[in-house]
């Protein structure tokens, strides 16, 4: 078995707790004295960072949620001074505004060696092509996967996304390895690389798919098409971005490297799970300086796996992601939030704010999101200009703050059914693969 830091990665239960207090210990302290948001938090709750004498001690800290991040956008958060704040990225967030997170030079350092760490416990090493087909803006998947290819030793390829036939001649003539993508997207590559003819001619062994959930069974599809492993892979920007879980050869649940987060699955009343039930993942960051989120609510349903694996890691593990505790969506690996298109409705004066969001996959395997809107009853009329001008501006508002391009449909006055839940906006129609 080759480990990246076989020191850290089996280290005992025993050893790996006394590390991790001494790093939350760390953490509280710096967020109170840095980031007044927390240190207003930490005093409503009568904590000092001082209280933290166990790690049980962590339920006394308050938790926090997206809603903080775009509270507090875009700085609020950061908890080392914007000189040593050397990078940021941002993800989109729950009220038009995105949470915007702010690296160190350490932060982006270890970043680069946590998915080192995940790489080489996939096989992945210097030998290795690696392709990275996600895209490079302030998405975290682009130039986060990419230090990590680099730091790892293996030859990156920085595709970015688009035109499928183009990449799929970049991977043979590179001879590219492995390959990170979404997984919708490693699936369309397969039907059009067998579609093509083009499977034999590639070299690929090794895909690391991530940022949307997807089944067991399209994990199939993929590995056989392509002929190759595909691995989970989970993260999100607010405690770096990909590579804080990932599935080991054993392909059976995600390892979450306790050096660098502290983890709890909690359930409906705060309480810790036991193995095999299923909560909310909610993450503390142990080693951040630009930003540190304390007790961070993901949002994400997950499991307490055993922590005894077969490939000798002793790290915390996690089941593959089984949904979402919100109504969070996921379009082409961008997170949606219905509350977004509800903010830019409502802002619009020829159209009510009732909303209606339909999910299709189309004949490439890529999602599609049609957004039905209502037109207020003073604004409907036979003037299909007057119309088109009204579609076309609410497409280009939820464009600007989506970042994902949608099809408006606008409906009479009365249209949409009004319920009190807000599930039934959703209308999701992708079928798991
Ligand atoms: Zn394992």
């Amino acid at each position: 078995m080759t480990y990246w830091d076989a020191h850290i990665e089996t280290m005992n239960r025993k050893e790996m707790n006394e590390l991790q207090l001494k790093r939350l210990q760390k953490s509280a302290k710096t967020v109170y004295q840095n980031v007044p948001f927390y240190r207003r938090r930490f005093d409503e709750l009568g904590v000092k960072p001082e209280d933290i004498k166990t790690l049980a001690d962590i339920s006394k800290l308050p938790q926090t949620t997206k809603y903080d991040f775009t509270d507090n956008y875009p700085y609020g958060l950061f908890a080392a001074p914007m000189e040593d704040i050397i990078r940021i990225h941002s993800s989109s967030g729950t009220s038009g505004k995105p949470k915007v997170v702010g690296y160190t030079k350490n932060d982006i350092d270890i970043w680069a060696d946590l998915l080192a760490r995940n790489f080489t416990m996939v096989g992945i090493n210097k030998h290795d092509i690696f392709q990275n087909s996600v895209n490079y803006g302030l998405f975290t998947g682009g130039l986060g996967i990419h230090n990590g290819i680099e730091r790892v030793g293996a030859t990156a390829v920085p595709a970015g996304t688009g035109n499928t036939l183009r990449q799929l001649e970049m991977m043979i003539d590179f001879g590219v390895t492995a390959i990170h993508c979404t997984p919708s997207y490693a699936l369309y590559l397969a039907e059009t690389a067998v579609e093509n003819d083009l499977v034999d001619k590639l070299k690929l062994k090794t895909g690391c798919l991530g940022a949307e959930a997807w089944s067991d069974n399209m994990r199939k599809s993929i590995e056989e098409m392509l002929n190759i492993k595909a691995y989970d892979s989970y993260g999100l920007s607010e405690m770096f971005g990909p590579g804080i879980a990932f599935e080991c050869p054993e392909q059976n649940g995600m390892h979450i490297w306790d050096d660098h987060f502290f983890v709890e699955v909690l359930d409906k009343n705060g309480e810790q799970v036991s193995e095999g039930e299923k909560g909310e993942l909610v993450l503390t960051s142990l080693t951040k300086e630009g930003l540190i989120s304390i007790r961070y609510r993901t949002g994400d349903i997950t499991r307490l796996l055993e922590p005894e694996c077969s490939c000798g890691r002793c790290s915390t593990r996690i089941s593959r992601l089984i949904g979402r505790a919100d109504d969070m969506i996921t379009v082409r690996g961008i997170n949606v939030y219905p509350t977004q298109i509800q903010d830019v409705i409502s802002k619009i004066p020829e159209v009510t704010n009732q909303f209606q969001i339909i999910l299709t996959r189309n004949n490439k395997r890529l999602d599609e999101m049609t957004v039905q809107v209502e037109l207020q009853k003073d604004a409907f009329t036979d003037d299909l200009l007057k119309l088109d001008r009204i579609q076309k501006n609410v497409v280009a508002q939820l464009m600007n703050v989506l970042n994902v391009r949608t099809t408006v449909e606008l409906l009479e006055f009365g249209s949409i059914e009004r319920t009190g839940g807000k599930s039934k906006r959703i209308i999701d129609k992708r079928e798991a693969i």
